[in-house]
């Protein structure tokens, strides 16, 4: 981590944090500058001691003098001494930096707007007008009329919030995944699929806390996978847990990589199921599909340059406008506010669509750029283009100048290409057909996904 940038902007590090709302520990912006100084001085006095070390050393083995050797064996005996305690005072300081140093957001985009989700700024807006609210287009109901989705045997097999959808539901799933795949592909994304379990260290790279801690007692918004070692290796084993979203896995894909000059933008679109323990969620929001605990969903990634972000943030904005827009539902796209952004975004646009039978805007997608904060932590540089083609030189520690002038971290960026359950629930309460005494008879689906979907229809 950046701990001279820190240091050097603790006024805006410290509004920033503030601004966000981030969990972190009161002083600790300020303890990373001091810290920092305090290392410095340490790794000074350290090299200082080890050039005496050597010196001490030539001169012992130069020495024909017994008293004198003697003396400078002395010498080279305090001087070991030293030098150990200043590797572990090091050590030790490396550490704490390090926690510190984890707790602090990212850096805010300067048009984000401040504050709470409700100062979020319509940027955009798209599709037909939205239909008046009713709530005979609840999805719940119209699900379970037209025998779409299941939740009475999701609840018995699992438990509340979980589900299984059904005939033409389970269809729209398949259809709603090839259709978004097809535009992610027409513009440059290649297709993953990724694994849904993770390392939980890997999830903590990305930005996602394994446990809020601020909770009391913590809470896990991740489902913990408990019993995947055998008690002989168990403490060798790294936690694992199931993913909240396919960003993890993809993220992953690139850690310790150093990826070749002109190579950027690397996309990527992953499809994965996303697992939310939704720990502490309550209200309408958990009605019927909108906020469950396993979905199936499509996500764009990319692994960009330091200049090339914003744009590859807009280009990811224009693709999810043409995906959402082929759905023929009314949407917008908002400018999401400082208390929003997480810990790892630098800015954050999210998609709402109008869903009618819930009376309002939901939250469909959310676009992030994350600039370098996931890349330091994961380690994923690139090669500037007029750098050497060599090979950089091993010897030189991880933090010198030559990395971050000739190899520099990449930014990351992910995006909902498509969500599959709030899909559902906007195409339900947007597209019931009702009769004439105001039975739920069928569902009008957006054409372009007829010519993605399997079997009769
Ligand atoms: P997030 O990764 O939390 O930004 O979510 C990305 C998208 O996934 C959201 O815009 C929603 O469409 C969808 N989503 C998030 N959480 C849930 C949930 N618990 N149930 C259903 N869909 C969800």
């Amino acid at each position: 981590l950046d701990y001279r940038a820190i240091s050097e902007s603790i006024v805006y590090k410290s509004h920033n944090a503030f601004n966000r709302k981030a969990a972190v520990p009161v002083g600790a912006i300020q303890s990373v500058a001091r810290l920092y100084t305090e290392q410095k001085e340490v790794s000074a006095t350290l090299n200082a001691k080890r050039n005496a070390q050597s010196a001490v050393s030539e001169r012992i083995r130069r020495s024909a003098d017994a008293t004198e050797k003697e003396a400078s064996l002395g010498e080279a005996k305090a001087l070991k001494k030293e030098v150990t305690d200043l590797e572990a005072k090091l050590a030790q300081l490396a550490d704490q930096l390090l926690t510190l140093a984890l707790a602090i957001p990212n850096d805010t985009h300067p048009s984000s707007p401040l504050g709470p989700e409700s100062s979020a700024v319509v940027l955009s807006t798209h599709g037909p007008a939205p239909i008046p609210a009713s709530p005979s287009r609840d999805h719940v109901s119209v699900g379970r009329a037209l025998k779409l989705i299941d939740f009475e045997a999701g609840a018995t097999v699992t438990g509340s919030s979980w589900y299984y959808l059904l005939n033409e539901g389970a269809l729209m799933e398949m259809a709603l995944m090839n259709y978004a795949l097809s535009v992610a592909m027409k513009h440059g994304y290649s297709f993953v699929t990724t694994p849904d379990v993770v390392r939980s260290d890997i999830a903590q790279r990305c930005g996602f806390q394994p446990r809020d801690q601020s909770a009391d007692p913590p809470v896990s918004q991740m489902y913990h996978i408990t019993n995947h070692a055998t008690p002989s290796s168990h403490h060798n084993q790294p936690e694992l847990v199931l993913s909240g979203t396919a960003e993890v896995p993809l993220a992953g894909l690139f850690v310790n990589k150093v990826l070749p000059p002109k190579s950027l933008p690397l996309k990527v679109v992953g499809l994965g199921r996303s697992f939310r323990a939704e720990a502490g969620a309550r209200g309408a929001d958990t009605r019927g599909l909108y906020r469950v605990h396993q979905f199936t969903k499509l996500e764009l990634f990319a692994v960009a340059e330091e200049q090339q972000s914003e744009e590859v943030m807009e280009q990811m904005r224009n693709i999810q406008v043409e995906i959402y827009g082929g759905l023929g539902f009314p949407f917008r796209v908002v400018d999401m506010p400082t208390e929003e952004l997480g810990a790892s975004a630098y800015r954050k646009y999210d998609m709402e669509v109008w869903m009618p039978g819930r009376g309002r805007w939901g939250e469909i997608s959310s676009t992030s750029n994350c600039t370098d904060y996931q890349a330091r932590r994961l380690h994923i540089r690139y090669r500037r283009s007029l750098s050497p083609t060599t090979s950089t030189p091993s010897s030189l520690p991880p933090t010198s100048p030559y990395h971050s002038v000739n190899l520099p971290f990449a930014h990351t960026l992910n995006g909902t290409a498509a969500a599959i359950p709030r899909l559902i629930v906007a195409l339900i309460e947007n597209g019931a057909r009702f009769d004439d005494s105001g039975n739920v008879v069928g569902l009008d689906l957006p054409s372009i996904l007829k010519q993605f979907w399997v079997g009769e229809n």
